[in-house]
């Protein structure tokens, strides 16, 4: 099978397999999307659903969150990992937003990553889900994923696997893969024990019957 068949055969069974893939993050705004990814960094989607409404009760807006003290938003996430520095980023964020931004998260990715805790990653996600730009956000899913069904073939870094999947993938079709991937990483290909007999794409993986950590 060439790689543009790989592709085809493995984005056509995803479709089929997930008609419906959204971001389980909840949230309200595309300001609130941001705060949820910037919470989701190393933690789990759903920790951060459990701390994003009294969060966004008390802080629905940038305007709202810059008046916060780093201390004030702290209260609200302290249960999520890197509190200190997540609510330090936030922080800082908001009032960037407020003070240089008009407290608009700019759609353009390199402008939101002059934002204080916003990198490459978290960036991508906001253009694909609230902006529908063809962004892929790697995050260890992805990056596991593309690399044992054979999308990606020995890269090495985040980025090397983000540039080999938008070469490949259609642009219309790049946010919504970024959510077959990471849905399939998180729920059927496991790190340690992927879930092989119950894969939609099991009889064209390379990697089928792996257990390790790739
Ligand atoms: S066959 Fe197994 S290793 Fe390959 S994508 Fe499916 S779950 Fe992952």
């Amino acid at each position: 099978m060439t790689k543009k068949e790989l592709y085809a055969q493995v984005l056509a069974r995803f479709e089929e397999a997930m008609p419906v893939a959204e971001t389980e993050l909840h949230f309200g705004s595309t300001f609130q999307l941001l705060v949820a990814v910037m919470l989701s960094a190393q933690c789990t989607d759903k920790r951060v659903n459990m701390v994003t409404p009294a969060l966004f009760e008390a802080y629905p807006t940038a305007e709202a969150m810059a008046k916060a003290s780093e201390e004030d938003i702290f209260r609200y996430v302290k249960s999520v990992s890197y509190p200190n520095s997540k609510s330090a980023h936030l922080a800082a964020m908001a009032r960037m937003l407020v003070g240089e931004m008009g407290g608009e998260v700019p759609s353009d990715v390199e402008q939101m990553q002059r934002l204080p805790g916003v990198g490459r990653k978290t960036a991508n996600v906001v253009a694909a889900v609230a902006f529908d730009q063809p962004a892929m956000p790697v995050d260890t899913h992805v990056f596991r994923v593309a690399n044992r069904i054979g999308l990606t073939v020995n890269s090495k870094t985040p980025l090397q696997t983000e540039l080999e999947l938008t070469k490949h993938i259609p642009d219309a079709v790049i946010p919504k893969a970024h959510h077959w991937l990471i849905l399939h990483g998180r729920y059927v290909c496991q790190a340690r024990k992927p879930k092989c007999g119950q894969c939609c794409i099991a009889d064209i993986c390379k990697r089928k019957g792996v257990s390790d950590a790739v």
